[in-house]
């Protein structure tokens, strides 16, 4: 397991009752955390051939940003329905309780590009699978998924199992 697990703080009964949140806000606000975080994603990426990097928002952003700068790469941004500017094409998921809709610039994706996903955290996997459907409806090819933390017994990995899943600490 990597170090920058000591940095990720879990928080009881947030945002429901019975749910551990682990809490990245501790990691980026380290300077060491945040180094260790984005060094070890990095790292996950070595060998990878891929043109740009997609972060889902948001903390998906904050790890998805210095990766795309470090390896010379463009971010896309996935964001929540309704805040990109640009015509978009958009798909819904179901969470625990409804549903979310996320969105990317049509644009934002040349048909047979190369594609690594890039979240926080993979839970059910529901959030990253629309994001990668998203992707590969505008002929996007998603080579890589890599996550800062893993929640394992919620098998998202399983239910990814035709993409490589890739996560720095892993947490049952
Ligand atoms: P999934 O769609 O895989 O079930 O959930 C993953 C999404 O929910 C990610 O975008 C992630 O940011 C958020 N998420 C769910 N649980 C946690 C948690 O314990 N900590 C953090 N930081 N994010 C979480």
């Amino acid at each position: 397991m990597s170090e920058v697990e000591k940095y990720i703080k879990s928080i009881p009964d947030f945002p429901q009752p019975g749910i551990i949140f682990r809490d990245v806000t501790s990691v980026t606000e380290d300077p060491e955390g945040m180094k260790l975080a984005i060094d070890e994603m990095d790292k996950l990426l070595e060998g990878v051939d891929y043109d740009v990097i997609a972060g889902a928002e948001s903390r998906g952003f904050i790890f998805g940003a210095p990766l795309a700068y470090k390896n010379g790469k463009g971010l896309v941004l996935v964001r929540k329905k309704g805040k990109l500017p640009r015509e978009t094409v958009e798909m819904s998921y179901d969470l625990e309780y409804g549903q979310a809709t996320i969105e990317i610039h049509k644009d934002s994706i040349k048909p047979g590009e190369k594609v690594v996903l890039v979240d926080d955290l993979i839970a059910t996997g529901g959030t990253i699978e629309a994001a990668a459907k998203l992707i590969e409806s505008l002929g996007g090819i998603v080579v890589k998924m890599v996550f800062l933390i893993e929640l394992t017994d919620l098998k998202g990995r399983e239910r990814l199992s035709k993409y490589d899943v890739a996560s720095v600490v892993q947490f049952e």
